[in-house]
């Protein structure tokens, strides 16, 4: 359906937020969501980020901005993933979303962090408890 990016990451290992993370949300026709989530870490530039902020410098949702984009830069190499049940990291936060985060996280610059956090300095949820919940790991 879309995807997005949050300042810092949603999603935390050990304990620790990365600055960015981006989220592919796909849609059922049943109306049950997935949301891919990749952690973005402080590194080197994201080419696909940089074709996103050159199509839409001043933030905001486009679905027509980019003619030919490859979100491929936006995913690790590896296919190793977590999975839980979760939520929507939004209101109305609905439990209706099957998580996928991968293992591997992607880097963007710090240049690409700080033109991000200058439109969105903090849009993410705090992490929610796991509970009953447990989290897989797929190889
Ligand atoms: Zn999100």
């Amino acid at each position: 359906m879309q995807f997005h990016f949050h300042l810092p990451s949603d999603h935390t290992v050990d304990g620790s937020a990365a600055p960015m993370e981006v989220h592919f949300v796909h849609a059922a026709a049943e109306g049950d969501l997935a949301v891919i989530g990749v952690l973005m870490e402080s590194g080197e530039a994201d080419p696909a980020v940089r074709s996103l902020r050159e199509a839409i410098p001043s933030g905001g949702e486009s679905a027509g901005a980019l003619a030919a984009f490859d979100a491929r830069p936006l995913l690790p190499e590896g296919g190793s993933h977590y999975r839980y049940p979760g939520s929507l990291t939004t209101p109305p936060c609905s439990e209706i979303v099957s998580w996928v985060v991968m293992a591997e996280s992607t880097t963007v610059s710090q240049e690409q962090i700080d033109a991000f956090a200058a439109l969105y300095p903090m849009n993410a949820r705090p992490v929610q408890p796991l509970e009953e919940r447990t989290i897989e790991l797929r190889q």
